[in-house]
């Protein structure tokens, strides 16, 4: 079978599947069937050369306890970038964002949206596992809150996806409760923001999986057909 075939199939599968665990019956209207990727050409310029300081980053004592950092991964030229609290077990281990089961989670509603991991981009706030999951502390924020910002300013996405309280209440300097803030769009630094609930939260509460879904669909309708 061709490969786009192949990837089309995959995308629809993937698609169904999450409609079928949000609960919905309502079928998202419009593209959900990924556009074969074209090679992108373009240098990735200012972000290798950051991912390489911040490789070896000892702003906080996180770089202590680390074993590997996380800077981030995917399309450099996406339009979508999703941003998350910080790296777990996991991906600490791989040195990859979201790879872990809330990371399956989070490619399962990539794929449904008819885009692949590799046309999005993931990172974090905090670019190093903080010991045993605790929340991060103020200081790692403020020692690492430059290399997202740089991040999001290189990669000039049409549309951030903050996940969970505290990468939306970070990036948008608030303290309004998550559940008040998802499904509206916000603004950093001229670009949209959609608040949504984390993957790890709704492996806990999948009924909850239909409210992110519609987050997903807002998304889609302002990122247009072709946009990966
Ligand atoms: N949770 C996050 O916020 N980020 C990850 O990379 C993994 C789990």
């Amino acid at each position: 079978m061709p490969d786009e075939l192949r990837e089309m199939i995959d995308a629809v599968k993937a698609y169904i599947e999450l409609e079928k665990e949000s609960g919905m019956t309502e079928f998202l209207s419009g593209d959900v069937i990924a556009k074969p990727v074209l090679p992108d050409e373009r240098p990735s310029g200012g972000l290798d050369a950051l991912r390489k300081e911040v490789m070896k980053c000892s702003s906080c004592d996180l770089a202590k306890t680390r074993l590997n950092v996380v800077f981030g991964s995917g399309n450099p030229h996406a339009s979508l970038m999703f941003v998350g609290e910080a790296p777990g077990r996991d991906e600490d281990i791989q040195g990859l964002p979201f790879v872990g089961r809330a990371g399956q989670l989070l490619t399962k509603i990539i794929e449904a949206m008819g885009l692949k991991r590799e046309d999005v981009y993931i990172a974090n706030i905090l670019k190093c596992r903080p010991p045993n999951n605790r929340p991060p502390l103020p200081a790692e924020v403020l020692a690492c809150s430059e290399n997202v910002r740089a991040q999001i300013e290189m990669i000039q996405p049409k549309v951030i996806c903050t996940l969970g309280k505290f990468a939306s209440q970070t990036l948008l300097k608030t303290e309004t409760p998550i559940s008040a803030l998802r499904g509206n769009f916000y603004e950093y630094e001229g670009i949209k923001v959609m608040p949504t609930f984390h993957p790890a939260y709704l492996l806990r509460n999948p009924d909850d999986k239909k409210l992110v879904w519609s987050d997903m669909k807002k998304i889609k309708a302002v990122l247009g057909s072709n946009d990966k």
